[in-house]
């Protein structure tokens, strides 16, 4: 059966009902849309949760289509990972976001943003010139190594010793790597002793519904219980946590009152070209 996408792909859908896009069609396309400058990168702030200060931001990739306008990472990540073209993309994502990094640390100064980070697939971590061409992207642009934060996700560090080893070099060159959607995978706590993280972004499906009050204690409430054992373990072993998906203000109260310090979400701030960035920079400095 055929189903359109959001974006305007055609999906296959198969027997079991699991939407599968055009694979070899779209990694074709994905080649030309590189070739041709149509990937932008957006940033979304990460904030303090007490008075709403922009802290760092996460750069996230769009693709503007010539016809199909602007389509969503969720619809072209899995396919430039199959086809590799992840490691190119990756890699202009990578450079653009330490470009505009040192841009905005040049006009507004050191203390304006701490941090800038960017999503790292599996694949990449397997390209052995990755660590390099990592430290090449910090040379070029001038970014200091302790302003850059590479987000993976848990399965993408559970692949194996290259990965491994690739993250530890990362670590040491003093690069902040942080474990993205934490809490969804399956051994998220025996993975923060065996890995050099150092933050943890809470997942947005522990803060769906976190402020919600269903009369239990907060203990016996799933949700907060999740929560509250991922800020109590990342105190313990000296991390910083990020609560991600937060779109209500009661949600920010809640996380509070948890002890987490700081968010990212719609409710806070939305993904945004560079210089809605710099205007709210603007904005801070002259607060
Ligand atoms: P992610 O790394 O978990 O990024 C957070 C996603 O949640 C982003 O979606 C962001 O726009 C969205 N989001 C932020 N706040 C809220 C909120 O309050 N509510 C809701 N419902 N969503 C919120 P986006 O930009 O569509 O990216 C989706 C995923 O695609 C990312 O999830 C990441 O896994 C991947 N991705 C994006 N850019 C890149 C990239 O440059 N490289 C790689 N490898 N993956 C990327
Ligand atoms: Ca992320
Ligand atoms: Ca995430
Ligand atoms: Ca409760």
């Amino acid at each position: 059966a055929k189903q359109q996408g959001k974006a305007g792909f055609v999906r296959y859908v198969d027997g079991m009902g699991e939407p599968v896009l055009a694979h070899m069609q779209l990694g074709g396309e994905l080649r030309r849309a590189l070739d041709h400058d149509e990937f932008r990168v957006v940033y979304q702030p990460i904030v303090r949760l007490d008075g709403n200060r922009v802290i760092g931001v996460e750069a996230l990739v769009r693709w503007h289509h010539p016809t199909r306008g602007v389509v969503s990472p969720a619809e072209f990540i899995p396919a430039a990972e199959r086809t590799g073209l992840i490691v190119p993309l990756g890699l202009f994502v990578l450079r653009e976001t330490c470009r505009q990094a040192v841009a905005w640390l040049d006009e507004f100064g050191p203390d304006a943003l701490k941090e800038a980070g960017l999503n790292v697939s599996a694949r990449q971590l397997h390209d052995p010139d990755f660590v390099s061409d990592v430290a090449g992207v910090l040379a070029d642009s001038g970014l200091p190594c302790e302003r850059l934060v590479l987000e993976v996700t848990e399965s993408a560090v559970l692949r194996g010793q290259q990965v491994s080893r690739a993250l530890y070099e990362l670590d040491r060159m003093g690069i902040r790597l942080a474990l993205d959607d934490f809490g969804t995978g399956e051994s998220s706590l025996s993975l923060l002793r065996a890995f050099p993280a150092a933050i943890v972004k809470l997942d947005k499906s522990f803060v769906d519904g976190i402020e919600i009050d269903d009369g239990l204690p907060a203990a016996a409430d799933a949700r907060q219980a999740v929560a509250r054992a991922v800020i109590q373990l990342a105190h313990a072993l000296g991390l910083d946590t990020v609560a991600e998906g937060i779109e209500s203000p009661e949600q920010v109260t809640a996380l509070r009152e948890l002890g987490y310090t700081l968010g990212q979400g719609f409710h806070l701030a939305e993904p945004m070209p560079a210089e809605g960035v710099s205007r709210l920079l603007a904005r801070q400095q002259a607060a």
